[in-house]
């Protein structure tokens, strides 16, 4: 529905209602010449003694109104105008008193008392507005008195009547009444009905203003005396004070909802409270003080209370609010209709339909487009929470997409789509939880040569070189017996892994392909000949070795490592391919003794904390550093993660960790004296969070270096914590508590399943290097990045990129909106004092950079 609909039906309805007032004007009420004597109230005169006054002044006006007067009116006029006149009418029903004198030729023939402050049953004529019926023989010449007192406004509008006339326009306009009351009175139901349905307290307080209206407009038109309490004028007296008050308090407090003003126009808000809590007062006044003062309080108060709720509707119509041009519409109609019968009270409009009744059809057309508005409301406020849940939807869709993405990145290699290391040792393993008796066959495939074809042919025909032999691999083991698949879903079959770069493996059912020796052989020799590509003979100098459970391992991490020793033994360079020989192990028996070299060297202090600092993307400024492992005398030999792995193994990830840990305290402290007050991340193995002790050991740790609390942080990767999850959960919980920030490790690289991570009370996730690495080239990659950086955002984590290797790579993070990156780009890890150092140099970088803008 357009918003130029109302008005349309407003300007059709008010034609409408001016083709009535034709028909309306057709009876003739008689308006005598009327005079007054004004006499103060604690004077009495007999009828006698006022006919006699010399005070008597003639009316100007037609319609007497002397406003708020404590002191007494007399009225009296000629009846002319032939024998068809037998009835006085004075429309204004909360007169106190009315003392009616019929006099002839001077004598008073009849008197009759009536008045707002006597039981209605006592009146001549039982009617809502003061009615005086009489009797006079033609040609004589009569008069009538009338005696008014009032403590209210004195308003004594008279018409002269024959019954007839006067008994039928009573009836059209009592049809006209009923016809308002009916609108009313389906609005409040209609509304009522909703506010049951939906406990909505607008709907509710809008019933209780149209109410309040109904009361207002049938109290001061005598109806609710003649219907409600007719034997009591006090009640009627109180009732009729309270009613305007309540309309105002209940109509402020619906534009308040209606207009939702708290939120949409706070100051405005704060003036319609003041105002209904003053009409409040003023209701609450009534009980204290004369009827006069109150009468008189109240309506002062209902002019600004009408003034402000006029304005309102406008005012925010202009600001946008579009409830509020259903507001202004509505409050509009009703206040052109009081306005429309106050002009024509003070004699300012002629009398016809319209101007007598504008404000009950002004308030009819508020019920009516309020309730229109109320009900567009509520569909639109259905329709919102639709729109609501569909972008929820939508956003759960999305997350579910990115983590699908994410897990298959997870498990593939980026290059050959072909399920990755991690995928190929859970398929492995579970062959052998779930069928151990079989014999399996760990078949590695090594291309010898490919770094050679690299340095020759470039990167890109390398790759290339690298997809076509996937392929061709893939479809000569298709005819392999005995070939067991990794991977199988709707879109693959996969029987081929990629363990690294230039590393192909399969699993074979060792026992079916020793039965086909002959089409094993047939098989690997196709794998080992030379690649056609481009026209070219590329010669990869294949070598497989092969390992076999359970001959030659029982996991599936010593199966892989061993068919790799064979791949790599003298015999598989002269023959192609090998089995696992013990002898032809030289790691195993080293693997002793740098396990046990490993734990002289942290007894002797000899290993080392090297640092490697974390950029804010915002601020362009160090945050932090993480401190990783280094073994100074065996950096050539071996890296820091096989040294983890060892310590792992053996057992000495306790003490490391541990040693580690100290260190970093040990590191910070001196940060501190050195003026860099900087965090420092370590990293946790998944082994020292099964350590029963090693919460209450951090915790010892923490509380006597009170300097460092919250500024350590620890690392722990998401893979690691999925092979125990409910433990791990536990521990981070009390080491969370304990003042220690979690960062989540190496994300993307592993299963990554937001739904387990959102439950770790982490602070921070580190993207994994190998989504970083190709985010400059790869378009899948940048996808995926920034779904986790935006998702991650979402529920409340500081990303890190971490292998940001160059400048590219670090300006689409900052577009991705990432806040935090690290990686050879800034420094690789440092020494202590090549560290502070470094941190020197950048700071003083920035400072130049910051002084040359
Ligand atoms: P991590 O926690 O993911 O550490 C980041 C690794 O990425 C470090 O390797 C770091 O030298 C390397 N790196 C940083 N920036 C770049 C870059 O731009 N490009 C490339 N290519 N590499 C970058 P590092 O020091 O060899 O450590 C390897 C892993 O060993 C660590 O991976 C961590 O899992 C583990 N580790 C190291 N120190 C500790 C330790 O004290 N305790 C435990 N439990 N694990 C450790
Ligand atoms: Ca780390
Ligand atoms: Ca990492």
């Amino acid at each position: 529905m357009t918003h130029a609909f109302w008005p349309r039906l407003l300007v059709t309805l008010l034609i409408l209602l001016g083709i009535c007032t034709t028909s309306y004007a057709a009876d003739t009420p008689y308006i005598p010449n009327i005079d007054f004597l004004r006499i103060a109230s604690d004077t009495h005169l007999t009828p006698e003694e006022a006919l006699a006054s010399d005070n008597w002044q003639a009316l100007d006006e037609t319609s007497p109104n002397f406003g708020y007067i404590e002191d007494t009116i007399w009225l009296r006029f000629t009846i002319s105008g032939g024998a068809a006149i037998d009835l006085l009418e004075v429309g204004y029903p909360q007169l106190d008193q009315l003392d009616f004198f019929l006099v002839r030729d001077g004598k008073i023939t009849r008197h009759v008392l009536t008045g707002d402050s006597f039981p209605f049953a006592e009146r001549p004529v039982l009617h809502r507005h003061f009615l005086f019926p009489f009797k006079h023989a033609p040609g004589e010449n009569y008069e009538i008195l009338l005696k008014v007192q009032t403590k209210g406004a004195m308003q004594i509008p008279l018409r002269l009547w024959d019954s007839q006339s006067f008994f039928e326009a009573s009836s059209l306009e009592s049809q006209l009444h009923a016809v308002y009351y009916g609108i009313l009175i389906t609005v409040i139901f209609f509304n009522l009905f909703i506010y049951l349905a939906l406990r909505e307290a607008v709907y509710l307080v809008y019933v209780l203003t149209t109410l309040s209206y109904l009361f207002l407009i049938t109290s001061l038109n005598g109806t609710a005396f003649q219907l409600l309490w007719p034997t009591m004028p006090g009640l009627q007296n109180h009732a009729m004070l309270l009613t305007v008050p309540a309309a105002m308090f209940f109509s402020l407090l619906f534009s308040r909802m209606f207009l939702r003003l708290k939120v949409t126009a706070p100051r405005w808000d704060q003036v319609v409270l003041f105002t209904i809590l003053l009409n409040t007062l003023a209701a609450l006044s009534t009980f204290f003080t004369t009827y006069s003062i109150s009468s008189q309080l109240i309506v002062a108060l209902a002019i600004p209370s009408c003034l402000l709720l006029t304005v309102l509707g406008p005012l925010l119509w202009v600001r946008g609010n579009r409830q509020a041009v259903y507001y202004t519409i509505a409050w509009g109609a009703l206040t052109l209709g009081s306005a429309i019968t106050g002009a024509n009270k003070y004699g300012l409009l002629p009398n016809n339909f319209l101007t007598a009744y504008g404000m009950q059809i002004g308030s009819a057309l508020e019920a009516i487009l309020l309730t229109i508005a109320l009900a567009a409301r509520l569909y639109q406020e259905r329709q919102d929470k639709i729109e609501a849940h569909d972008a929820e939807l939508r956003a759960m869709a999305a997350r579910r997409s990115a983590e699908l993405k994410l897990i298959d990145h997870a498990l593939h290699n980026p290059l050959t789509r072909l399920p990755n290391r991690s995928s190929y040792e859970m398929v492995l393993s579970d062959l052998i939880a779930r069928i151990p008796d079989r014999r399996y066959a760990v078949v590695v495939i090594h291309l010898n040569n490919l770094h050679l074809v690299t340095k020759t042919l470039g990167h890109r025909n390398s790759d290339e070189i690298l997809k076509l032999a996937a392929q061709h691999y893939s479809t000569v083991l298709k005819d392999l017996p005995g070939a067991l698949l990794i991977e199988q879903n709707d879109r693959h079959n996969h029987l081929l892994a990629s363990l690294d770069l230039q590393t192909f493996a399969l699993i074979m059912d060792a026992d079916k392909a020793e039965a086909v020796p002959r089409k094993v052989v047939k098989s690997l020799d196709e794998i080992r000949m030379p690649l056609d590509y481009l026209g070219m003979q590329i010669p990869l100098d294949v070598r497989v070795g092969t390992a076999i459970y359970p001959e030659h391992g029982m996991d599936a991490s010593t199966l892989i490592r061993r068919a790799v020793i064979a791949e790599g033994s003298d015999r598989a360079k002269e023959r192609g391919m090998a089995y696992y020989k013990p002898s032809r192990d030289s790691f195993s028996a080293d693997r002793l003794t740098i396990a046990s070299e490993l734990n002289q060297a942290l007894r002797d202090n000899r290993l080392a904390l090297y640092l490697q600092p974390k950029l804010s993307l915002a601020t362009d400024s160090i945050v932090g550093l993480e401190a990783l492992i280094r073994w100074p005398e065996k950096s050539g030999t071996i890296q820091p993660d096989e040294i983890i792995a060892l310590a792992e193994q053996t057992g000495l990830i306790k003490p490391l960790t541990r040693w580690v840990l100290q260190q970093a305290l040990t590191i910070r402290t001196r940060l501190l004296e050195h003026g860099w007050p900087l965090g420092i991340s370590v990293n946790i193995s998944p082994n020292n969070l099964r350590e029963p002790d090693f919460p209450i050991f951090v915790q010892r740790l923490m509380d006597s270096f009170h300097v460092h609390k919250g500024m350590i942080t620890f690392e722990v990767t998401e893979t690691s914590m999925m092979q125990d999850p409910a433990n791990s959960l536990t521990t981070l919980g009390v080491l969370s508590t304990a003042g220690i920030p979690i960062s989540i490790d190496d994300f993307g690289s592993g299963y990554s399943s937001l739904s387990y991570i959102k439950q770790l009370p982490a602070s921070e996730i580190k993207i994994d290097r190998s989504l970083v690495t190709d985010l400059a080239t790869g378009t899948q990659d940048q996808v995926i990045v920034q779904t986790t950086i935006t998702m991650c955002h979402s529920l409340g984590y500081e990303v890190v990129a971490e292998g940001v290797e160059d400048e590219a790579t670090a300006e689409i993070l900052r577009r991705m909106g990432c806040d935090m990156i690290q990686g050879f780009l800034l420094t690789p890890p440092l020494p202590f004092d090549e560290a502070l150092d470094w941190l020197r140099q950048h700071d003083n970088q920035q400072k130049s950079q910051a002084s040359a803008y």
